[in-house]
């Protein structure tokens, strides 16, 4: 070892010390509590950044202390992220629902010739992509149905358009669901097709369509889908093509808590291998419209425990997400405090959850994000997709790299 190694190696060895001193100084001030004595060793290996198992994780989501639980996933986030919590400015375009699925777990897809059903032209999609707000915006994301007709050209052309266009903005588009499925219209494989997407000008995958991996609950909630396999094997890789992607899990329908932890290190078993996702998204299930729609909405409390948990588990995701158009932005707020670090974007128009009955506003305007992170005690901070810091001038910005 050099003497340079050797000074580095020192400054890094002190670094940690203080960081554990500094730990067990927050852990004195804030000692944990809990009567759920299961908590108790799950609370030692957390602060001794030990890795939970399956029995612990159905433990977390059983635990009838849920301030205890917060507790552990709030001590996680601020060792990871301090008291910095992030948003964006984005834009959502949903090119179509016109989807061949019929996933019953939907209230956004449509048959084709269908009441309510519609597909963008490029040129409308492009209009679209430019509306309906005044911030530059550093991000679209592209979701939509599974389209019989629609040739992979145009998608490709879709994003070749919007980059020629808006060459600043980063696109996150196609589910694995949606890349799975034109690859088999296409008539080629996941890797010619992502191969393909990449060099259009895709730049990174959102994380939708992963709903509930165990084959039991997929069958039912969304049985012409890619199963879990496809889904992480899909996303294996395009990480291996240096597309970076989330993961999101919908909860709050017919899975258990086995099934949600079995989903959560599925992902982490994966995120292990890859190191390709950035950030897990909880999603809430809006059961308004769809083939479900005699089930009850998820309440705020098992929101809030889900931010916490995936913190808990995923101690290999660097960020978790409470996507405030799903939990709505009050418990968005909260979750700044159980384990969240990210609130999403301005999104300016959103279709899916609000087919499905959502009553959130369809976008929040950057200064409504920030303020929602100022009153929850946090400091925002707006990223970039891949969670670089920007800076805005009146009608531009630039991403710190
Ligand atoms: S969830 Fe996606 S794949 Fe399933 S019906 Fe809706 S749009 Fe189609």
């Amino acid at each position: 070892m050099t003497g340079r190694c050797r000074s580095i190696a020192v400054l890094l060895h002190l670094s940690l010390k203080i960081m554990t001193v500094q730990t067990r100084a927050t852990v004195e001030r804030h000692p944990f509590r809990t009567h759920d004595r299961r908590l108790e060793s799950i609370a030692e290996r957390v602060l001794d950044r030990e890795r939970l198992s399956f029995d612990d994780g159905v433990i977390l989501y059983q635990s009838s202390d849920l301030l205890a639980v917060g507790w552990l996933a709030n001590w996680v986030r601020e060792q990871m992220h301090g008291n910095v919590a992030y948003f964006n400015v984005n834009r959502h375009i949903n090119p179509t629902n016109v989807c061949v699925a019929a996933c019953r777990l939907c209230a956004f897809g449509r048959k084709k010739g269908s009441d309510g059903s519609y597909t963008m032209a490029l040129e409308q999609a492009w209009e679209t992509a430019a509306s309906g707000y005044t911030e530059a915006v550093t991000e679209f994301h592209i979701v939509g149905g599974l389209h019989p007709d629609l040739p992979f050209e145009y998608f490709l052309d879709l994003v070749a358009g919007l980059k020629e266009r808006f060459p600043l903005v980063h696109i996150k588009a196609f589910t694995m669901v949606e890349v799975a499925f034109l690859a088999k219209r296409a008539k080629l494989s996941i890797t010619e097709t992502l191969v393909k997407m990449k060099a259009a000008g895709v730049d990174s995958l959102p994380g939708g369509g992963a709903e509930i991996f165990a084959d039991r609950v997929r069958h039912i909630i969304c049985d012409h889908k890619i199963d879990g396999k496809e889904w992480l094997e899909t996303a294996r890789i395009a990480h291996g093509l240096g597309l970076r992607s989330n993961a999101t899990m919908l909860y709050g329908h017919i899975e258990n808590d086995e099934d949600r932890v079995d989903h959560l290190l599925q992902l982490r078993a994966l995120q292990d291998e890859t190191g390709g996702f950035q950030t897990f998204i909880p999603l809430a299930f809006h059961p308004e419209n769809t083939a479900l729609g005699h089930l009850t909405t998820t309440t705020g409390m098992t929101d809030i425990r889900q931010i916490a948990v995936g913190r808990l588990l995923l101690d290999n995701f660097a960020h978790i997400k409470a996507y405030w158009q799903m939990m709505t932005p009050k418990i968005a707020q909260i979750s700044l405090r159980f384990g969240g670090d990210d609130i999403d974007g301005t999104v300016v128009e959103e279709k899916i959850y609000h087919d499905a009955g959502a009553t959130t506003p369809q976008g929040l305007q950057r200064r409504g994000l920030m303020r929602l992170i100022t009153e929850a005690g946090r400091e925002p901070v707006e990223r970039d997709t891949l969670y670089r810091s920007v800076t805005r001038t009146e009608d531009t910005f630039t991403v710190a790299v």
